[in-house]
């Protein structure tokens, strides 16, 4: 019987010193895989020398190793489709480079997609030890929030690294959004999914790339990709507003004309102005989000460009 092949999809955004120590411990993994394995780096528009060393590493194992390179940083929403495109396996899995995705993993999620039959296995943190703890706080929040208003559930602590069967990367790879918020297109397109727990690993080398901030816009574009509450909620302080204003007119009006007794001072007049103008400008930034992003949609620009691939470097 022909072996199977496994293809493990890795984004690298800077990460020279990560990609070899990363590379030493998945050769370890794969002599315990029963599957031959082919791995797609991506190099997400580095600054640094990760382009030499995945060149050098296709040189040397020209067989197992392909590269692709982007033209500039498209994120590593676009690596992560760019790989699953790329990829020829009959599983795929995407992990990150910084070894904070345990490799030694791989050979159970394998054995429990062949032998119990699931369309993917996924895997959570436990824990989120050796992170500021303010960055815990928000994304619990950040987890909480969208499953309340979303459909699609997202998983707390779910990675990103996950093997998949052929069947279900082919379904992510229809989903061509330009917005791209992967945690929710893998749980979107269904299928059978196990999630495997382990506890958090701290990077190895190099460094972060998110801030805070990228973080927080992240979590936004997660809301904007995969829920219409934001939308809802602006009609219904639109209607709140107005069915308060209607009330405060009956009660204003009555007092007028029953007691005589004109409502004085500009206090309310401005607090009711100021509070009223907030809310349309939030409701209008709502819009204007969702807007936006119909607007990078409807562009239809392609989600990353190709510079080079290990087939140039031969
Ligand atoms: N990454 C990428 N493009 C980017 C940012 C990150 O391909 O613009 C890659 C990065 O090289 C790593 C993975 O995505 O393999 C996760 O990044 P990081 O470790 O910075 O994120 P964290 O683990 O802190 O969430
Ligand atoms: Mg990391």
């Amino acid at each position: 019987m022909k072996q199977e092949l496994i293809s493990i999809v890795v984004p690298c955004y800077n990460e020279e010193e990560m990609i070899p120590l990363f590379y030493k411990e998945m050769e370890v993994v794969r002599k315990l895989l029963s599957a031959e394995i082919e791995y797609i780096f991506i190099n997400d528009g580095s600054s640094d020398e990760t382009l030499s060393v995945l060149r050098e590493l296709s040189k040397i194992n020209n067989k197992r190793v392909r590269y692709i390179s982007f033209s500039r940083n498209f994120g590593k929403e676009a690596a992560l489709y760019a790989g699953l495109r790329n990829a020829l396996g009959d599983y795929v899995t995407v992990m990150d480079v910084d070894l904070q995705d345990p490799p030694e993993l791989l050979p159970k999620m394998f054995h429990l997609i062949k032998e119990e039959n699931y369309d993917c296995i996924g895997t959570r943190r436990v824990n989120r030890d050796g992170e500021p703890p303010i960055r815990s706080f928000f994304a619990k929040r950040f987890y909480r929030i969208i499953n309340q208003i979303s459909e699609t559930e997202i998983v707390d602590g779910a990675r990103d690294y996950r093997l998949m069967t052929r069947q279900m990367v082919n379904a992510i790879l229809e989903v061509t959004e330009y917005n791209r918020f992967s945690k929710g297109i893998f749980s979107w397109v269904g299928f059978k999914t196990k999630y495997l727990e382990f506890k958090n690993q701290e990077r190895i080398a190099g460094e972060t790339t998110w801030s805070f901030w990228s973080l927080l816009k992240y979590s936004l574009d997660g809301i904007v990709s995969f829920s219409e509450a934001p939308l809802a909620f602006a009609s219904f302080v639109g209607i709140f507003s107005f069915i308060g204003a209607l009330l405060m007119a009956i009660v204003i009006m009555s007092r007028t004309i029953i007691f005589d007794n004109p409502t004085s001072g500009w206090t309310s007049l401005v607090v009711l102005i100021l509070g009223l103008g907030g809310l349309q400008l939030l409701c209008l930034g709502i819009i204007g989000k969702y807007l936006g992003k119909t607007f990078l949609e409807t562009k239809r620009r392609p989600i990353y460009i190709v510079k080079e691939t290990e087939k140039n470097n031969c």
